[in-house]
């Protein structure tokens, strides 16, 4: 690990001061890519002195509010998430392990960098790592990469649990936005950036920007809200395929449905072909497959991964028929 200058910040202004630098608050993430030696910051700001201001859980008729610093456990125990967000509580529960949702915050979670095993061993060729070095995950082991918003550049998969449930249910983000600390509010589904020809964009938050809070609004589809993962191992491990749903249905008719997937796609991955395909319709178990041929109607299978059509057809499948059976 390289040397870097460690600041800890007591209040937002004092974060922001710093225009180069890079955050960290349970720093599950980034510690780990400072010790392969795939992030080199020369400065870290410690922004765990602002959990007073930022680590607060609220909810209230309109929705929910997740400070950015709240853990990852925290937000999985709490009663309300659990109650009324089932979707959430899912996707938080079924990622890492509790140690590491134990120090992980949800801003940082969101923002997590791929698994893909080439851009974690510095050897490789990674244009997401070294932008223009080229893509040694195109030719070689690709069993757990994108098969959905891939480009000639990169097809590495987005890794997180949590974001799927928040792209579902339409979240918006909440930033302060450099030194100036002016506010922004951007849609979750707008943060992430599909690789195209510059896959080390990642995101779009601007240099220094800051993300305080996560809102998802209430409505009736959140209560009856499922979140399926499959992975290799039943414990501690990043999904191969998964899906987050949401329903609002009127008897077994379909009012609204909001899906999303995860594993199988370069970002937080929201399926409008499958909602639309769902809409006005009964759910019925030939429904949700047609609704599942439709999410993957554009994948585009490399020569490990074809399986995750397939398993990820199913894990819709499942998400939906199990969601439909909640009582709410
Ligand atoms: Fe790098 Fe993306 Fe290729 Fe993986 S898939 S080696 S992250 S460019």
């Amino acid at each position: 690990m390289e040397r870097f200058q460690y600041h800890r910040a007591s209040s937002s202004q004092e974060a922001l001061r710093y225009t180069q630098g890079s955050y960290i608050a349970g720093g599950t993430n980034m510690v780990d890519y400072m010790t392969l030696g795939v992030l080199r910051p020369s400065r870290l700001i410690d922004i765990n002195g602002l959990r007073e201001a930022y680590g607060l859980i609220q909810a209230s008729a309109q929705g929910l509010k997740l400070g950015a610093l709240v853990r990852m456990s925290e937000a999985e125990d709490d009663p309300v998430v659990r109650r009324d967000y089932p979707v959430i509580h899912q996707t938080l529960a079924l990622a890492a392990s509790r140690q590491i949702r134990n120090m992980a915050s949800l801003g940082g979670n969101v923002l997590q960098r791929t698994r893909c095993e080439y851009f974690r061993e510095t050897s490789w060729p990674c244009n997401k790592r070294t932008p223009g070095s080229g893509c040694a995950a195109l030719e070689g082991l690709n069993r757990e990469h994108a098969i959905l918003g891939t480009s000639p550049s990169c097809i590495a998969t987005y890794a997180g649990d949590f974001a799927q449930a928040l792209i579902a249910l339409d979240a918006t983000v909440e930033t302060l936005d450099g030194p100036s600390g002016g506010v922004r509010r951007l849609r979750f589904a707008d943060l992430h950036r599909q690789p195209g020809d510059s896959p080390h964009l990642e995101t779009t938050l601007h240099p220094g920007e800051l993300i305080t809070s996560i809102e998802v609004p209430g409505g009736p589809w959140t209560r009856r809200s499922r979140y399926v993962k499959v992975r290799d191992r039943e414990s501690y491990q990043f999904a191969l395929v998964s899906a987050a749903v949401a329903l609002d249905l009127d008897g077994d008719r379909v009012r609204e449905a909001r899906i999303a997937l995860g594993g199988v796609a370069t970002v937080p991955w929201r399926a409008r072909e499958a909602e639309a395909a769902l809409h006005g319709k009964q759910l019925t178990q030939s429904m949700a497959s047609e609704a599942a041929r439709a999410a993957f109607a554009a994948a585009k299978p490399r020569s490990h991964n074809a399986f995750k059509v397939a398993i990820g057809q199913q894990a819709l499948i499942r998400a939906l028929m199990e969601a439909k059976q909640i009582e709410v």
